[in-house]
């Protein structure tokens, strides 16, 4: 097996022999060779349907005919010119546009980025230092929201990650998701709060859905504590739909963040709020921001590309769903576990019911999650390879290739 020599290779010369951690399947990963539409082909001659798509940023599949041209074109043009072009004003109008929280963005080049950027702007804007976030939400590798799962609301919690510092970690307060009385707990209790940050529908754990109306509490709550709510919508943006999580739950955060689809598979973070806010961000304003790639001409003229596609595709979307409640379906009844999805986001929890939190998500049975991983992955499917990644299905998945997925939960579960 090709793939598995690679991997002897690898661990030399990248840690753990991969660029990020999610990727060290066990044994070994297998290696791409390219992709198309559904489907991954490996090193080895092996086709897979993915169910992963770059861990979300490929709603429209492997190399959309659209996207694949707008970008090609803009490499006739150049890819970076350290300079404003047309793209970003495009682009800043659409998402703009789409997203009814948004009048101003800053483009940078990943998801992490934008995030770290949105809790400043919080903390600059607002002048007040601690952040509140919900226990398994992720908001990317930065020191402020790599934090351990701690003991409940009014604690301040210890770093995730060595190399964090106690006291970065300690500006930073965790609350279950779904659990309203816990951010009026915290909120009450810390006046120095700048921001909450969240999922919306938790995505990395996930999916986990909001229950009926928390959404709206937790912005009536944090309006009344004078506190930001900031919208992680770096999965469910353009996920969930056009607008993302706010507008299909009706709720318009502070600041929102996004990411993955919105730059069309190429590297992208956006952060985005009213004129007030974003007129913060330097040069305008006091909250320092930069980047070589950000706003980058080709991830602006994917992004575009992408944008356009939804708009002139938007009954995919159903489509989509529609092809999500068909696998559904596909579950024997005597299976052990909830099937949950929200759009083109689903999982199946090997747990009696449904998580509504992280410490519920936390019960699921791994070792039963990783058996059935393997025997998916060896009848031709490739889901993310963690109990606590959430799967996705593209545009781009036709009749055979859900049929294939069908089958697999069908038979292997
Ligand atoms: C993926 C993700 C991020 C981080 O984005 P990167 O581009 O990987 O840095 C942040 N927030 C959420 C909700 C994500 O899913």
């Amino acid at each position: 097996m090709k793939s598995e020599e690679l991997f002897a290779e690898a661990k030399n010369l990248l840690p753990g022999g991969v660029s990020s951690p999610v990727r060290a399947i066990k044994p070994y990963p297998f290696y791409v060779k390219s992709a198309k539409g559904a489907v991954l082909e490996t090193v080895d001659g092996e086709k897979l349907v993915d169910c992963c798509l770059g861990y979300g940023p490929l709603l429209l599949g492997h190399q959309n005919e659209t996207v694949k041209k707008a970008a090609a074109n803009q490499l006739e043009k150049g890819w970076l010119f350290g300079t404003p072009t047309e793209l970003e004003l495009d682009l800043a109008k659409r998402i703009a546009g789409d997203h009814p929280s948004i009048d101003m963005v800053r483009f940078v080049s990943t998801g992490t980025e934008a995030t770290m950027a949105a809790i400043r702007l919080a903390r600059g804007f607002t002048g007040k230092t601690d952040i509140v976030k919900i226990e398994g939400g992720f908001h990317g590798a930065h020191d402020a929201v790599l934090i351990a799962a701690g003991s409940g609301a009014t604690t301040h919690e210890t770093p995730d990650s060595a190399g964090v510092p106690n006291d970065v970690a300690s500006h930073t307060m965790q609350i279950p998701y779904n659990d309203c009385e816990a951010l009026e707990e915290v909120l009450s209790k810390n006046k120095n709060t700048a921001a909450l940050i969240i999922e919306p529908v938790l995505g990395n754990i996930g999916p986990i859905r909001p229950k009926k109306n928390y959404l709206k509490d937790v912005r009536e709550i944090t309006k009344a504590h004078d506190v930001l709510l900031i919208f992680d919508e770096v999965i469910t943006g353009y996920r969930l739909g056009i607008g993302g999580a706010q507008v299909k739950y009706g709720v318009k955060p502070d600041i929102t963040t996004l990411g993955k689809i919105a730059g069309g598979g190429f590297p992208i973070g956006v952060f985005g709020a009213s004129r007030e806010i974003m007129n913060n961000i330097s040069p305008a304003g006091a909250v320092y921001n930069a980047g070589t790639f950000n706003a980058n001409p080709l991830t602006m003229a994917a992004g575009i590309a992408v944008n356009k596609y939804l708009h002139e595709n938007e009954k995919l979307y159903t489509k989509t769903e529609d092809n999500v409640k068909r696998i559904a379906e596909s579950i024997p009844s005597q299976a052990s576990g909830a099937f949950v999805f929200e759009g083109s986001m689903f999982k199946f929890f090997f747990r009696n019911e449904a998580p509504q939190n992280y410490r519920e998500a936390k019960e699921c049975n791994t070792e039963a999650f990783t058996k059935f991983f393997r025997k998916a992955l060896a009848s031709g499917v490739f889901i993310p390879p963690s109990q606590f990644e959430t799967n996705f299905l593209s545009f781009a998945h036709e009749k055979e290739e859900v049929d294939k997925i069908c089958k697999v939960y069908e038979t292997c579960l």
